[in-house]
């Protein structure tokens, strides 16, 4: 049996987030219930940000009460802070439409004051308040550990640090912890390490990781951490993406590229490439601009074309 892979699409959050374009409603639960028919494992569909900061997310509870349920996708959303969560879980009462919620804070504190305007500190006691009130709404909960490979303003983080906060998110009763390279800084060798370690402490955490492609390194980070022990991948569709809070941060791993690298490495992804791409070759008309996938312009590999006639002719 090929090995599973579970792959979580970002687009529509990560992606959108920072698209100056105000993207309709109506087309992000389009697009959503476009992902959810490929077979990905999981969808982050939406942030309960505050509207003034991220204008694109203002239609969180909306977009929530109109897309398409899909059983076996896990629908996540994420949420920056105690007044999102309320918002998040009177959403979730209302129509039943959120798995998991995903919160955030940065193992460098200049990046999480920068971030989020918290100490990391404020952080991990907001989180403590926040998982009660998940966990009595049968919410299950991710904590993103941004920057754990690399911060913009500090350089590399220490790597103690980031194992000290995975352990808090587990013993404040967090189900998954995801390992984010905000900005792109990560190396391979450096996420077999750190992804290593994270999987031998915490055995009981599902581990996902999260890169973004800044420095064209992320499909490489995607196979050493597997080569960790990792399963679970933050992708965007396109390869959408970045961070408004984070200078020079470009976009996320492309989805239907690591999706096509997987698949022909012998893995399975349970995604079809197909659905996937369609999906995908809608986004430039949906931003505005050309977005950076490269198999939605190359075809997938296995893609032949007609071998040239002066070869019959010579
Ligand atoms: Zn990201």
């Amino acid at each position: 049996m090929k090995p599973r892979i579970y792959i979580n699409d970002v687009a529509v959050r990560d992606g959108f987030q920072i698209e100056k374009n105000v993207i309709a409603t109506e087309t992000k639960v389009a697009l959503i219930d476009m992902l959810s028919q490929t077979g990905l494992a999981k969808v982050e569909v939406t942030s309960f940000v505050h509207p003034k900061l991220v204008p694109n997310m203002a239609d969180a509870a909306e977009v929530l009460a109109h897309i398409q349920r899909v059983p076996g996708v896990a629908y996540t959303v994420l949420v920056p802070n105690l007044k999102g969560m309320e918002r998040a879980v009177e959403a979730h009462r209302a129509r039943g439409t959120i798995d998991e919620i995903n919160v955030v804070m940065s193992v460098s504190e200049t990046h999480n004051r920068a971030n989020i305007n918290r100490t990391c500190e404020e952080s991990f006691a907001d989180f403590a308040v926040m998982i009660g009130i998940a966990k009595a709404a049968g919410i299950r909960m991710n904590g993103t550990l941004s920057t754990t490979f690399g911060c913009p303003f500090e350089g590399h983080v220490a790597e103690q640090r980031v194992m000290a906060f995975a352990e808090r998110y587990a013993a404040l009763g967090f189900d998954g912890v995801t390992l984010a390279d905000t900005t792109g800084m990560g190396n391979p060798a450096q996420v077999k390490r750190i992804a290593a370690e994270a999987v031998r402490r915490l055995p009981g955490i599902e581990f996902t990781l999260h890169f973004h492609n800044t420095r064209g390194m992320g499909l490489a980070n995607v196979v050493a951490g597997i080569e960790a022990g990792i399963v679970r991948y933050d992708g965007s569709l396109g390869g959408l993406g970045g961070c408004p809070f984070a200078p020079g941060a470009t976009g996320n791993i492309c989805t239907e590229d690591m999706v096509n690298m997987l698949e022909d490495m012998g893995y399975d992804t349970g995604v079809e490439l197909d659905k996937l791409l369609a999906a995908a070759v809608k986004l430039p008309a949906i931003v505005g601009h050309e977005v950076p996938g490269q198999v939605m312009r190359a075809g997938r590999t296995l893609h032949l074309h007609p071998v040239p006639e002066k070869l019959y002719t010579q």
